[in-house]
């Protein structure tokens, strides 16, 4: 009977929501308050926690933020892993971590330079890529784990040649990754152009776009320069105009995303919307609702539903 009412609520598109660590143990609380909300009013196929650069305390956050919502919560959360600063033993931990929290969901990432550096450079009895982390964790944990990629359909910062990009993409899932998110964009021709290059590239698992609500004017710009991705012209056309007025700015943003989720949805390549929320509720739902996704009545389940069924349904 859960299998049927998960069908029914898989034959709309489903999508996650990603949260990042918040730096202070009141942060952390208000943040499993929301994560908690927004899964009862929207009913997110999983949720996404971002992994804060190596080593320190705040990778420990990271690790709780996940053992928390999945095993206390009852969230589907899938860990972000990344290889910055991190001996293998640490990777070892963060892995054991989410393993005995019943967390089957990790996203292999190589990870960005911390604060203070400027090149990324590979931690001594460390991994150098985040090929070599999914290899390792299939190594070690064969098919427990459902691993997912990053994608740059904008190109990543430190590798202009898409050529050379898509090949290091097939390396990750050829070392064993098994869906792919991508980073934030606007440009939804350029994505789809993309996917198509994907799929002749013989990357055949889910590709899933990662969408940036947009809450705000110089949030949006600076975003935007952060990720080095094109912003159309017909975006700044609408919203330099009113980039004062902050309620304005979220809902011409709102409409304009939603419009680019409409575009994703019906070509073909996509059947789930990764939202990063930056730890926000409204920017997102507005999305959600706008595109008709957020549950009814008869699809709201009174508990959490796994991802295994949703990967054979992409
Ligand atoms: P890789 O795929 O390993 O690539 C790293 C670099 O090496 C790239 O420049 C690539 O072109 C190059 N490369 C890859 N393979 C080879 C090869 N065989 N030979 C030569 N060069 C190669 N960062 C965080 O710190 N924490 C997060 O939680 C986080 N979450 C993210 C979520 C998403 C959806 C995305 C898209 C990115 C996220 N990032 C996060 C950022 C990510 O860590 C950076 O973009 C990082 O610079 C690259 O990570 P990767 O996993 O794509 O690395």
């Amino acid at each position: 009977e859960k299998l049927q009412q998960h069908q029914e609520v898989c034959s709309k598109p489903t999508y996650s929501f990603e949260y990042f660590v918040p730096k202070t143990t009141q942060g952390v609380q208000n943040l499993y308050d929301r994560m908690d909300k927004m899964y009862q009013s929207s009913l997110p196929l999983f949720i996404d926690i971002t992994w804060n650069a190596g080593g320190g305390t705040l990778s420990k956050l990271s690790t709780e933020l996940v053992s928390t919502s999945q095993s206390v919560l009852g969230l589907e959360t899938c860990m972000h892993l990344t290889c910055t600063n991190m001996e293998i033993s640490m990777i070892d931990d963060a892995l054991e971590s989410a393993y005995n929290s019943g967390c089957q969901n990790i996203l292999a990432l190589r990870g960005d330079p911390p604060r203070d550096a400027v090149n990324w450079q590979p931690t001594e009895g460390g991994f150098a890529y985040a090929k070599d982390l999914i290899s390792y964790i299939r190594c070690k944990y064969g098919d427990y784990f459902d691993i997912g990629v990053a994608g740059y359909p904008e190109g990543h910062p430190e590798e202009p040649n898409k050529l050379k990009n898509l090949k290091y993409l097939k390396e990750k899932v050829d070392a064993g990754a098994n869906f792919i998110v991508t980073q934030m964009f606007y440009d939804v021709d350029n994505f789809i152009q993309w996917c198509k290059e994907v799929r002749e590239f013989g990357i055949d698992v889910p590709i899933i776009p990662g969408i940036m609500p947009i809450t705000g004017y110089a949030a949006f710009l600076r975003r935007a320069s952060w990720g080095q991705i094109n912003i159309p012209k017909y975006f700044f056309a609408l919203l330099d105009p009113i980039k004062d007025n902050d309620e304005l700015v979220r809902e011409i943003g709102t409409k304009l995303v939603v419009e680019m989720c409409r575009k994703l949805l019906s070509s073909g390549y996509i059947n789930h919307l990764h939202i990063y929320t930056m730890n926000l509720e409204k920017a997102s739902l507005m999305i959600l609702e706008q595109l008709d996704l957020l549950p009814t009545e008869n699809e709201y389940l009174t508990e959490p539903i796994s991802m295994l069924p949703w990967r054979k349904s992409l």
